[in-house]
This record gives C-alpha cells, structure tokens and sequence, in this order.
C-alpha cells in the first residue's frame, strides 16, 4: 500500500468526531493502520471502519477516557501488544468549560486541565518510551491560537493550551536524540461541534479578524496534521504551526 504514513500505526485521541475524526480518516487514507480514542465511539463507526479498509487501510476505536491514567496506560500497552509499535501520536482530545474568570469554579478549572493538557503528558509518557526504544516517532500535540493569543472568557482553555506548547517545546528537546519529533498545531476558527455554539452574527464578527476570510475545517488541520506526522517534515520538531488563515499572525 502506498502513501504517506503505509504501515504506520498511528494513535489519534478524541477522533470520534471534530477535527480528530478528520486525521483518523485522513490518516487511514495515507495507508495507516489507526487508533482512535474517545469515551464514545463514532456515531457511524461502521461506516467510517469500512471507508477506511476500502481505501487500504485501518480504524479500530478504543473506549480510554484520556485523563485518566489506567485507562489510557492499559489503551496503550494494549495497541504496542497488537502492533509491535507506535509510529505517530495525536494529542487531539479536547474541551471547553468557558467563562469569566471570577465565576469559573474549581471544577471548571481542573476538568479542562484534565482533558487538555494533563491527557496529553499520560498518552505521550505511555508511547514514547516504545518511540525511544525504536529510535523513531512523531508526537503532534494540537493546542490553539488562545494558547499564544488568550482568549477573555477562555483562561482555562487558553492556558491548557499555552501549557501544550511548553509541553511540546520540552518534550521535543527531551527526546529528538533518540529520533522522536514532537510538535503543536495551533489551529483558529475551525468548524467543529466544539465551536457550534457560537452564533451566526458572532461568527461574521471573528470572520473580520480572519485575513483569509473565512473559518477553518477540519480537513485543514487534518492535513497540516499529516505533514508533521509523515517523514516531509523529518527536521522539523519543537514547532508550533498555525492553522488559522492568518488570526494570529
Ligand atoms: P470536538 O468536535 O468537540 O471533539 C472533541 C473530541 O475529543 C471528541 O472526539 C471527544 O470524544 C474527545 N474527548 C473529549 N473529552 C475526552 C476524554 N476525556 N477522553 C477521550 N476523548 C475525549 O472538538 P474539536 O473542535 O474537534 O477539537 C479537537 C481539538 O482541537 C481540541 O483539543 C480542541 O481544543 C482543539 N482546537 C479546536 C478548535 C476549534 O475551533 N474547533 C480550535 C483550536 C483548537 P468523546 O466525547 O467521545 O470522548
């Protein structure tokens, strides 16, 4: 099979919808034998399994709710059993608990750390010791333009995702010796379920900060997504790539 990540195995987390969903299916275009794990499979699983063996390659859904140790420890272990190996990881899983600061509640706080950016350090220490062993691997992290930005209403979001980019920068310097790269993306406006919420007349107001004009897909970061993880970016590790027509420049 050919394509960019033929034979790979690959971890993406939070792919049963969003933006995560749009790297599994990508990625399983590419030739990629991938995993994804959410609390909840996709609503269409099947259908998305069955797409994917058709285009040569493979989907598998693990049930792992990503802040939490033995589950995403025993997800893991699992899938380097079944594979022999991890070759790419996507920190992709992801919410938002929004609003003013002197309201947000504790639990508001932490839930968002939890999900964000404390996932991101159990999925990763899990896989890169395998990724070290092999002397091979791609971590990509997906933080946000608030993470460099801030966001009023979003400190907890935004410093989730600031924190993936110290994360990611450390990481990056801790293992690059032994072959592994590790990098952020940091998308914009990208229409998901997460920003759904969102209306319409809010929408034209953010689009006036957007140079290119209009909000992102998931298809965007997907394929930014598939550059980093593939060997077209062998020297690149320690970046943080915007996905954001421009917001954040
Ligand atoms: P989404 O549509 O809400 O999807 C979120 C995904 O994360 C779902 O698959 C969800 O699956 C999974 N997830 C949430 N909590 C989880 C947990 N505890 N354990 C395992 N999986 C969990 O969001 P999205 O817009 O695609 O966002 C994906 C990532 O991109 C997030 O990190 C987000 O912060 C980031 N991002 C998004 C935007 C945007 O504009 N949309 C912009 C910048 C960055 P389950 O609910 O089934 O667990």
């Amino acid at each position: 099979m050919a394509g960019l990540l033929a034979n790979k195995t690959c971890v993406v987390t939070g792919g049963s919808r969003g933006i995560g969903r749009a790297v599994v299916e990508l990625f399983a275009r590419e030739g990629g034998y991938v995993y994804y794990l959410s609390r909840s499979p996709a609503e269409d699983a099947e259908a998305m399994i069955a797409a994917a063996a058709q285009a040569g390659g493979a989907i598998e859904h693990k049930v792992c709710d990503v802040g939490e140790e033995a589950e995403v420890d025993a997800a893991i272990e699992h899938i380097i059993k079944a594979r022999g190996g991890i070759d790419v990881l996507v920190n992709n899983a992801g919410i938002t608990r929004d609003g003013l600061v002197f309201r947000m509640s504790l639990e508001d706080w932490e839930a968002v750390m939890k999900t964000n950016l404390t996932s991101a350090f159990l999925v990763s220490r899990a896989t890169a010791r395998n990724m070290i062993k092999r002397r091979s691997g791609s971590i990509i992290n997906v933080s946000s333009v608030v993470g460099i930005m801030g966001n009023g209403g979003q400190t907890n979001y935004s410093a989730s995702k600031a924190g993936l980019i110290g994360f990611t920068k450390s990481l990056a310097r801790e293992v690059a010796s032994r072959g592994v790269r590790v990098n952020a993306l940091a998308p914009g406006f990208i229409d998901t379920s997460m920003t759904e919420k969102i209306s319409d007349e809010m929408k034209e107001k953010l689009k006036v900060g957007i140079p290119l004009g209009r909000t992102g897909g998931p298809e965007d970061v997907a394929s930014a997504a598939l550059f980093l993880a593939s060997d077209m970016a062998a020297y690149i590790t320690g970046e943080v790539l915007k996905i954001d027509g421009g917001m954040g420049m």
